[in-house]
Protein backbone atom coordinates (compact mmCIF):
# COMPACT_ATOMS: atom_id res chain seq x y z
CA UNK A 1 0.00 0.00 0.00
CA UNK A 2 2.67 2.49 1.09
CA UNK A 3 4.73 1.65 -2.17
CA UNK A 4 1.15 2.19 -4.03
CA UNK A 5 0.86 5.84 -2.57
CA UNK A 6 4.34 6.67 -3.30
CA UNK A 7 4.02 5.66 -6.97
CA UNK A 8 1.05 7.56 -6.94
CA UNK A 9 2.63 10.36 -6.00
CA UNK A 10 5.47 10.29 -7.61
CA UNK A 11 4.04 10.11 -10.66
CA UNK A 12 1.87 13.45 -10.11
CA UNK A 13 5.16 15.09 -8.92
CA UNK A 14 6.51 14.08 -12.33
CA UNK A 15 3.57 15.56 -14.53
CA UNK A 16 4.39 18.96 -12.35
CA UNK A 17 7.90 18.75 -13.74
CA UNK A 18 9.24 18.41 -10.05
CA UNK A 19 11.07 14.65 -10.18
CA UNK A 20 13.26 14.04 -12.71
CA UNK A 21 14.50 10.96 -13.63
CA UNK A 22 12.55 7.48 -13.53
CA UNK A 23 12.96 4.33 -11.26
CA UNK A 24 14.63 2.15 -13.86
CA UNK A 25 17.80 0.60 -13.19
CA UNK A 26 16.92 -0.84 -10.13
CA UNK A 27 17.31 -4.24 -10.04
CA UNK A 28 17.39 -6.61 -7.63
CA UNK A 29 20.66 -8.12 -7.76
CA UNK A 30 23.79 -7.03 -5.60
CA UNK A 31 22.11 -6.77 -2.25
CA UNK A 32 23.66 -6.17 1.03
CA UNK A 33 22.14 -9.16 2.69
CA UNK A 34 22.41 -9.61 6.63
CA UNK A 35 21.77 -13.31 7.59
CA UNK A 36 21.15 -14.15 11.12
CA UNK A 37 21.58 -18.12 12.01
CA UNK A 38 22.91 -20.28 14.63
CA UNK A 39 22.49 -23.21 12.66
CA UNK A 40 26.11 -23.65 10.97
CA UNK A 41 26.09 -25.71 8.14
CA UNK A 42 22.24 -23.94 6.93
CA UNK A 43 23.83 -20.42 7.35
CA UNK A 44 26.93 -22.01 5.02
CA UNK A 45 24.57 -23.01 2.32
CA UNK A 46 22.62 -19.73 2.40
CA UNK A 47 25.45 -17.97 1.98
CA UNK A 48 27.08 -19.88 -0.65
CA UNK A 49 23.75 -19.75 -2.52
CA UNK A 50 23.45 -15.97 -2.12
CA UNK A 51 27.40 -14.54 -3.09
CA UNK A 52 26.41 -15.69 -6.07
CA UNK A 53 24.32 -12.69 -7.04
CA UNK A 54 24.44 -10.69 -3.92
CA UNK A 55 27.26 -9.52 -1.00
CA UNK A 56 26.11 -11.66 2.17
CA UNK A 57 27.55 -11.66 5.19
CA UNK A 58 26.45 -14.15 7.91
CA UNK A 59 26.36 -13.50 11.65
CA UNK A 60 24.98 -16.19 14.93
CA UNK A 61 25.04 -13.46 17.38
CA UNK A 62 21.50 -10.98 17.64
CA UNK A 63 23.72 -7.87 18.48
CA UNK A 64 26.14 -8.30 15.75
CA UNK A 65 23.23 -8.75 12.93
CA UNK A 66 21.67 -5.83 14.04
CA UNK A 67 24.51 -3.37 13.90
CA UNK A 68 25.26 -4.86 10.27
CA UNK A 69 21.52 -4.28 9.36
CA UNK A 70 21.88 -0.56 10.56
CA UNK A 71 24.92 -0.15 8.17
CA UNK A 72 22.95 0.12 5.13
CA UNK A 73 21.46 -3.73 4.60
CA UNK A 74 19.09 -4.45 1.48
CA UNK A 75 17.83 -7.44 3.27
CA UNK A 76 17.79 -9.29 6.78
CA UNK A 77 17.80 -13.31 6.10
CA UNK A 78 16.47 -14.39 10.27
CA UNK A 79 16.19 -18.00 11.53
CA UNK A 80 12.99 -17.59 13.30
CA UNK A 81 13.05 -21.14 14.86
CA UNK A 82 16.66 -20.70 15.64
CA UNK A 83 17.91 -22.30 19.06
CA UNK A 84 20.48 -19.76 20.46
CA UNK A 85 18.42 -16.88 20.14
CA UNK A 86 14.85 -15.44 19.70
CA UNK A 87 14.67 -14.62 15.84
CA UNK A 88 11.00 -13.49 16.45
CA UNK A 89 11.83 -10.89 18.76
CA UNK A 90 14.93 -9.99 16.63
CA UNK A 91 12.87 -9.03 13.73
CA UNK A 92 10.20 -7.38 15.67
CA UNK A 93 12.81 -4.56 16.97
CA UNK A 94 14.29 -4.62 13.45
CA UNK A 95 10.98 -3.61 12.46
CA UNK A 96 10.39 -1.27 15.18
CA UNK A 97 14.08 0.64 14.95
CA UNK A 98 13.97 4.12 13.22
CA UNK A 99 17.49 3.45 11.30
CA UNK A 100 15.92 -0.31 10.12
CA UNK A 101 12.43 -0.18 10.11
CA UNK A 102 12.27 -0.31 5.98
CA UNK A 103 14.76 -3.21 5.72
CA UNK A 104 12.68 -5.89 4.32
CA UNK A 105 12.72 -9.45 6.50
CA UNK A 106 12.50 -12.79 5.00
CA UNK A 107 12.26 -15.37 7.81
CA UNK A 108 13.32 -18.79 7.71
CA UNK A 109 10.87 -21.27 9.51
CA UNK A 110 10.28 -24.86 9.80
CA UNK A 111 7.92 -26.36 7.09
CA UNK A 112 3.83 -26.53 8.41
CA UNK A 113 5.06 -24.52 11.37
CA UNK A 114 1.65 -22.90 11.22
CA UNK A 115 1.72 -20.94 14.37
CA UNK A 116 4.98 -19.38 13.81
CA UNK A 117 4.58 -18.27 10.43
CA UNK A 118 1.41 -16.22 11.08
CA UNK A 119 3.05 -14.72 14.40
CA UNK A 120 6.07 -13.72 12.02
CA UNK A 121 3.91 -12.00 9.22
CA UNK A 122 1.90 -10.42 11.99
CA UNK A 123 5.04 -8.90 13.21
CA UNK A 124 5.77 -6.82 9.82
CA UNK A 125 7.99 -10.08 8.23
CA UNK A 126 8.00 -9.65 4.64
CA UNK A 127 7.95 -13.15 3.30
CA UNK A 128 8.84 -16.41 4.70
CA UNK A 129 11.18 -19.42 3.48
CA UNK A 130 10.49 -22.60 4.69
CA UNK A 131 12.89 -25.21 5.48
CA UNK A 132 14.62 -27.03 4.05
CA UNK A 133 15.40 -24.45 1.86
CA UNK A 134 15.02 -24.47 -2.23
CA UNK A 135 17.72 -22.35 -3.56
CA UNK A 136 16.04 -21.55 -6.25
CA UNK A 137 12.83 -20.29 -4.67
CA UNK A 138 15.11 -18.45 -2.21
CA UNK A 139 17.21 -17.00 -4.93
CA UNK A 140 13.69 -15.51 -6.73
CA UNK A 141 12.16 -14.44 -2.91
CA UNK A 142 15.26 -12.78 -1.76
CA UNK A 143 15.60 -10.55 -5.77
CA UNK A 144 11.98 -9.64 -5.31
CA UNK A 145 12.33 -8.28 -2.02
CA UNK A 146 15.64 -6.56 -2.54
CA UNK A 147 13.95 -4.86 -6.07
CA UNK A 148 11.16 -3.78 -4.01
CA UNK A 149 13.34 -1.80 -1.15
CA UNK A 150 15.12 -0.08 -3.84
CA UNK A 151 11.81 1.00 -5.29
CA UNK A 152 10.74 1.87 -2.34
CA UNK A 153 13.39 3.37 -1.36
CA UNK A 154 13.69 5.17 -4.65
CA UNK A 155 10.25 6.17 -4.34
CA UNK A 156 10.69 7.62 -1.13
CA UNK A 157 13.99 10.06 -1.51
CA UNK A 158 12.55 11.77 -4.62
CA UNK A 159 9.45 12.19 -3.13
CA UNK A 160 10.84 14.14 0.08
CA UNK A 161 13.57 15.75 -2.41
CA UNK A 162 10.14 17.13 -4.71
CA UNK A 163 8.91 18.16 -1.29
CA UNK A 164 11.31 19.99 -0.79
CA UNK A 165 12.03 21.81 -4.20
CA UNK A 166 8.17 22.50 -4.09
CA UNK A 167 8.61 24.85 -0.95
CA UNK A 168 12.23 26.16 -1.24
CA UNK A 169 13.83 28.86 -3.79
CA UNK A 170 16.75 26.97 -4.87
CA UNK A 171 19.36 30.11 -4.97
CA UNK A 172 18.94 30.96 -1.39
CA UNK A 173 17.09 27.92 0.35
CA UNK A 174 14.17 30.34 1.52
CA UNK A 175 11.10 29.23 1.16
CA UNK A 176 9.97 30.50 -1.90
CA UNK A 177 6.81 32.55 -3.11
CA UNK A 178 4.02 29.47 -3.60
CA UNK A 179 4.95 28.37 -0.38
CA UNK A 180 4.26 31.64 1.32
CA UNK A 181 1.17 32.11 -0.16
CA UNK A 182 -0.24 29.27 1.08
CA UNK A 183 0.93 29.96 4.34
CA UNK A 184 -0.14 33.57 4.17
CA UNK A 185 -3.65 32.83 3.61
CA UNK A 186 -4.15 30.61 6.55
CA UNK A 187 -2.31 33.50 8.85
CA UNK A 188 -4.61 36.04 7.48
CA UNK A 189 -7.68 34.03 7.87
CA UNK A 190 -7.04 33.45 11.36
CA UNK A 191 -6.24 36.84 12.22
CA UNK A 192 -9.41 38.36 10.77
CA UNK A 193 -11.49 36.20 12.65
CA UNK A 194 -10.52 37.54 15.80
CA UNK A 195 -7.15 36.18 16.11
CA UNK A 196 -3.71 38.02 16.50
CA UNK A 197 -2.58 40.23 13.57
CA UNK A 198 0.03 39.36 11.40
CA UNK A 199 2.50 41.29 9.73
CA UNK A 200 4.54 41.67 6.98
CA UNK A 201 7.59 43.31 5.61
CA UNK A 202 8.25 43.44 2.08
CA UNK A 203 12.30 44.09 1.38
CA UNK A 204 13.58 45.72 -1.99
CA UNK A 205 17.32 45.70 -2.40
CA UNK A 206 18.00 49.09 -3.44
CA UNK A 207 19.71 49.63 -6.75
CA UNK A 208 20.64 46.07 -7.14
CA UNK A 209 20.20 46.40 -10.81
CA UNK A 210 23.89 48.36 -10.26
CA UNK A 211 25.30 45.59 -8.60
CA UNK A 212 24.62 43.21 -11.68
CA UNK A 213 25.45 45.79 -14.51
CA UNK A 214 29.06 46.63 -11.86
CA UNK A 215 30.15 43.30 -10.81
CA UNK A 216 28.40 41.08 -13.21
CA UNK A 217 24.78 38.28 -12.46
CA UNK A 218 27.11 35.99 -10.36
CA UNK A 219 28.28 38.38 -7.97
CA UNK A 220 24.52 39.49 -7.73
CA UNK A 221 23.51 35.84 -6.74
CA UNK A 222 26.40 36.08 -4.17
CA UNK A 223 24.63 39.14 -2.56
CA UNK A 224 20.89 37.68 -2.83
CA UNK A 225 22.72 34.40 -0.71
CA UNK A 226 24.41 36.64 1.85
CA UNK A 227 20.63 38.37 2.14
CA UNK A 228 19.25 35.45 2.67
CA UNK A 229 21.97 34.46 5.45
CA UNK A 230 21.17 38.02 6.83
CA UNK A 231 17.40 37.77 6.80
CA UNK A 232 16.64 34.33 7.80
CA UNK A 233 19.42 34.95 11.24
CA UNK A 234 17.36 37.71 11.80
CA UNK A 235 13.68 36.30 12.24
CA UNK A 236 12.10 34.15 14.59
CA UNK A 237 11.35 30.34 14.45
CA UNK A 238 8.14 30.99 13.81
CA UNK A 239 8.63 34.00 11.20
CA UNK A 240 8.20 33.14 7.94
CA UNK A 241 11.22 34.24 5.28
CA UNK A 242 10.41 34.29 1.96
CA UNK A 243 11.98 35.16 -1.47
CA UNK A 244 9.52 36.63 -3.03
CA UNK A 245 11.31 36.87 -6.90
CA UNK A 246 14.01 38.45 -8.20
CA UNK A 247 15.95 41.01 -5.18
CA UNK A 248 12.69 41.26 -3.39
CA UNK A 249 11.73 39.22 -0.29
CA UNK A 250 9.04 38.50 1.88
CA UNK A 251 8.87 38.25 5.88
CA UNK A 252 5.54 37.03 7.35
CA UNK A 253 5.93 37.64 10.65
CA UNK A 254 2.84 35.93 13.21
CA UNK A 255 1.42 37.55 16.36
CA UNK A 256 2.99 40.32 15.07
CA UNK A 257 1.67 44.43 15.40
CA UNK A 258 2.51 47.11 13.10
CA UNK A 259 4.82 48.92 15.48
CA UNK A 260 6.60 45.85 16.48
CA UNK A 261 6.79 44.81 12.94
CA UNK A 262 8.16 48.41 12.24
CA UNK A 263 10.84 48.09 14.63
CA UNK A 264 12.03 44.74 13.52
CA UNK A 265 12.40 46.10 9.95
CA UNK A 266 14.24 49.13 11.48
CA UNK A 267 17.05 46.68 13.02
CA UNK A 268 16.78 44.46 9.97
CA UNK A 269 17.64 47.00 7.71
CA UNK A 270 20.54 48.67 10.34
CA UNK A 271 21.75 45.10 9.73
CA UNK A 272 21.88 45.06 6.37
CA UNK A 273 23.38 48.63 5.76
CA UNK A 274 25.55 48.47 9.23
CA UNK A 275 28.16 45.92 7.78
CA UNK A 276 29.13 45.57 4.46
CA UNK A 277 28.94 42.20 2.14
CA UNK A 278 31.89 40.34 2.03
CA UNK A 279 31.41 38.83 -1.37
CA UNK A 280 33.62 35.58 -2.77
CA UNK A 281 35.23 37.48 -5.89
CA UNK A 282 35.22 40.88 -5.03
CA UNK A 283 38.35 42.75 -3.40
CA UNK A 284 36.38 45.36 -1.34
CA UNK A 285 33.25 44.45 0.67
CA UNK A 286 30.07 45.88 -0.57
CA UNK A 287 27.67 48.76 0.26
CA UNK A 288 23.99 47.12 0.25
CA UNK A 289 20.92 48.85 1.55
CA UNK A 290 17.41 47.48 1.46
CA UNK A 291 14.10 49.70 1.57
CA UNK A 292 11.18 47.67 3.70
CA UNK A 293 7.58 48.31 3.58
CA UNK A 294 5.58 46.81 6.42
CA UNK A 295 2.29 46.39 6.90
CA UNK A 296 -0.12 44.69 9.68
CA UNK A 297 -3.90 42.82 9.37
CA UNK A 298 -6.72 45.11 10.00
CA UNK A 299 -10.17 44.24 10.16
CA UNK A 300 -12.01 41.52 9.44
CA UNK A 301 -12.00 42.05 5.25
CA UNK A 302 -8.42 41.89 4.93
CA UNK A 303 -6.83 39.34 2.68
CA UNK A 304 -3.03 38.38 1.21
CA UNK A 305 -3.73 40.34 -1.64
CA UNK A 306 -4.55 43.63 0.16
CA UNK A 307 -2.04 42.96 3.03
CA UNK A 308 0.80 42.66 0.43
CA UNK A 309 -0.62 45.68 -1.64
CA UNK A 310 -0.34 48.41 1.59
CA UNK A 311 3.40 46.72 1.91
CA UNK A 312 4.27 47.21 -1.56
CA UNK A 313 2.92 50.87 -1.47
CA UNK A 314 5.52 51.45 1.48
CA UNK A 315 8.09 50.11 -0.35
CA UNK A 316 7.42 52.74 -3.35
CA UNK A 317 7.71 55.47 -0.74
CA UNK A 318 10.26 54.44 1.35
CA UNK A 319 11.87 54.25 -2.58
CA UNK A 320 10.48 57.65 -3.16
CA UNK A 321 11.63 58.79 0.22
CA UNK A 322 15.55 58.35 -0.90
CA UNK A 323 15.69 54.21 -0.05
CA UNK A 324 17.57 52.65 2.89
CA UNK A 325 14.40 53.03 4.73
CA UNK A 326 11.32 51.75 6.26
CA UNK A 327 8.14 53.05 5.87
CA UNK A 328 4.83 51.36 7.40
CA UNK A 329 0.95 52.01 6.27
CA UNK A 330 -1.29 51.81 8.70
CA UNK A 331 -3.94 51.85 5.81
P1 LIG B 1 15.41 49.82 -6.81
O1 LIG B 1 16.32 50.45 -5.82
O2 LIG B 1 14.41 50.78 -7.35
O3 LIG B 1 14.78 48.60 -6.27
O4 LIG B 1 16.32 49.42 -8.05
P2 LIG B 1 16.73 47.95 -8.49
O5 LIG B 1 17.84 48.07 -9.46
O6 LIG B 1 17.00 47.11 -7.28
O7 LIG B 1 15.40 47.41 -9.12
P3 LIG B 1 15.06 46.84 -10.54
O8 LIG B 1 13.70 46.22 -10.39
O9 LIG B 1 15.23 47.88 -11.60
O10 LIG B 1 16.14 45.72 -10.84
C1 LIG B 1 16.14 44.50 -10.19
C2 LIG B 1 17.19 43.66 -10.85
O11 LIG B 1 17.36 42.40 -10.21
C3 LIG B 1 16.88 43.35 -12.28
C4 LIG B 1 17.16 41.86 -12.43
O12 LIG B 1 18.00 41.61 -13.53
C5 LIG B 1 17.86 41.51 -11.16
N1 LIG B 1 17.61 40.13 -10.75
C6 LIG B 1 16.42 39.52 -10.60
N2 LIG B 1 16.59 38.24 -10.18
C7 LIG B 1 17.93 38.04 -10.10
C8 LIG B 1 18.72 36.91 -9.71
O13 LIG B 1 18.25 35.82 -9.39
N3 LIG B 1 20.07 37.06 -9.75
C9 LIG B 1 20.65 38.25 -10.11
N4 LIG B 1 21.98 38.32 -10.09
N5 LIG B 1 19.92 39.32 -10.46
C10 LIG B 1 18.58 39.23 -10.47
MG1 LIG C 1 12.43 45.20 -7.01
MG1 LIG D 1 15.43 46.72 -5.92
Amino acid sequence: MVSDELRQREASGRRMGVIEGAATRLGGGGGRIVVLDDHERQAQRIFDELAVEHRPVVESDPDKALIAVRARADLLIVNIVAKDFDGLRFAAQVRSDEATRHVPILAVVDQGDRARSVKALEIGINDLLSRPIDPEEMAARVRSLIRQKRYTDFLRNNLDSSLELAVTDPLTGLHNRRYMAGQLGALVRRATRGGEPVACLLVDIDHFKRINDSFGHDIGDEVLKEFAVRLATNVRAIDLACRFGGEEFVVIKPDTALEDAHRIAERLRLHVSGSPFRVGGLEDPLNVTISIGVASTIGTEDTPDSLLKRADEAVYIAKAGGRNQVVAKAA
